[in-house]
């Protein structure tokens, strides 16, 4: 490779220009048109226990989420719903709420006004509307019941619950063709072409472009980035990112971050879930602190100041790294609500823990503020650096302390009232 060739590909990192598409309002969160890519979540509460959704919802919205999906199922749980939202609205969480439906929606809806008028969104799976004759008159229904109550819609696809007259139909066609694809292939049409065909079919009936998102989830990495390029190919829809049954624990979290991570990067997803199942009782926020974490890790967002710390290895044999690393985390994490009212773009601010000097003092240089510690047979001390600049060396027990406390000041000089006056 050539110098020049070199110097091309650097200057080419990041992500590719955005996909075009139509914004949608929901609620006031904008999805799509070039607005910041949202985070979304959805609780796993009986929607009818009233108590417990109020509880979840509000935790997903205070844990960033932006948006958050709530199953409406039967008519307790439509019932329950514009009680959800009030309760919600009276502890201050305004949250806009998505209501996910499936076989029943068009009676749930037109059974209960008030659940329709609570809801910003409504999801619908093309695959379960309805079947034979009444799919059209099913989907129809709640179409019109969007347009009456001014609210979006999903057209929400997915694997395992495909439209199964349009399968049948393509794979028919493939099976007659002088050149079939494989069954694979076939079934990866359907899910754009079932997204695409009831998207058309909502304009049809009168639903406006900037009311529609589109998702088209499968569990497979490699067929999810191949479903949605497609679907950002043939389309403007907003587009709805997430990979379905992502699975449990480091699994789930890597799945949804490689598939959603290359589409992110070729510019497709206006709006990110992670399907993510919790342990039993587990935390349900996870899914929304690491779909946060992926937009930040990735240059989209800033959420949380971010703490850069080296893995560690045979030059850091004491744990006084590992504590100090986790020691900032929390620290930064317990501040946060305070330091979001107090000092505005904090969110930004990038902080360097690192474990000996092979990296340490470079890592930190690179930082906003980082520090330094002490390897196995290095001198007893942590050089600090501000801005890239070495400020100040820390000894002896009160390290940890100190160096929260110049983080402290520095956050105060660069984001408080007088150092946003500076700029
Ligand atoms: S910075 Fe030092 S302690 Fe950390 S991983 Fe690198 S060599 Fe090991």
């Amino acid at each position: 490779m050539s110098d020049l060739a070199l110097a091309d590909a650097v200057a080419d990192a990041g992500p590719r220009p955005r996909h075009r598409s139509v914004g949608v309002d929901i609620g006031g969160v904008m999805v799509g048109g070039g607005a910041p890519i949202v985070v979304q979540s959805m609780t796993n509460t009986d929607t009818a226990d009233i108590a417990a959704t109020v509880a979840q919802v509000a935790a997903l919205a205070r844990a960033g989420s932006e948006l958050v999906r709530i199953t409406v199922d039967r008519d307790e749980a439509a019932a329950a719903v514009p009680h959800v939202r009030d309760r919600l609205v009276r502890i201050g969480v305004t949250v806009p709420l998505v209501g996910d439906f499936h076989y029943i929606g068009h009676k749930l809806l037109a059974d209960h006004p008030a659940c329709a008028e609570a809801l910003a969104k409504y999801r619908i799976n093309p695959g379960n509307v309805g079947f034979k004759d009444k799919k059209d008159r099913q989907f129809t229904q709640i179409v019109e019941m969007a347009i009456r109550h001014g609210k979006a819609v999903r057209i929400g696809a997915n694997w395992g619950s495909l439209d199964q007259e349009l399968l049948t139909h393509l794979m028919d066609l493939n099976a007659a063709s002088p050149r079939p694809l494989e069954a694979r292939a076939v079934t990866r049409e359907a899910m754009v072409q079932s997204a695409l065909l009831s998207a058309a079919r909502a304009e049809e009936i009168g639903l406006a472009r900037d009311r529609i998102v589109l998702s088209a989830k499968v569990s497979g990495v490699q067929d999810l980035i191949s479903v949605y390029r497609e679907l950002a190919r043939r389309s403007d829809y907003a587009i709805h990112l997430g990979l379905t049954e992502a699975g449990m624990g480091s699994k789930g979290i890597v799945a949804s971050s490689a598939a959603l991570g290359v589409l992110l990067q070729e510019g497709i997803g206006d709006t990110i879930r992670f399907s993510l199942t919790p342990e039993p009782g587990g935390d349900r926020t996870i899914e929304v602190k690491t779909a946060q974490e992926l937009l930040q890790t990735m240059g989209f967002r800033a959420f949380v100041p971010l703490v850069a710390a080296c893995p560690g290895c045979g030059r850091t044999t004491s744990t006084v790294f590992q504590e100090l690393a986790r020691d900032i985390q929390s620290w930064i994490s317990t501040s946060m609500p305070e330091w979001k009212t107090r000092y505005p773009g904090v969110e930004t601010l990038n902080v360097a823990v690192m474990g000996c000097i092979v990296n340490g003092p470079g890592e930190s240089k690179h930082a906003d503020i980082g520090i330094s510690l002490p390897g196995t047979g290095e001198a007893p001390t942590a050089p600090v650096f501000v801005d890239g600049r070495k400020v100040a060396t820390l000894r002896g027990a009160g390290i940890a302390s100190e160096f929260k406390d110049m983080v402290n000041a520095y956050v105060e000089r660069r984001y408080g009232v007088t150092g946003r006056a500076a700029e």
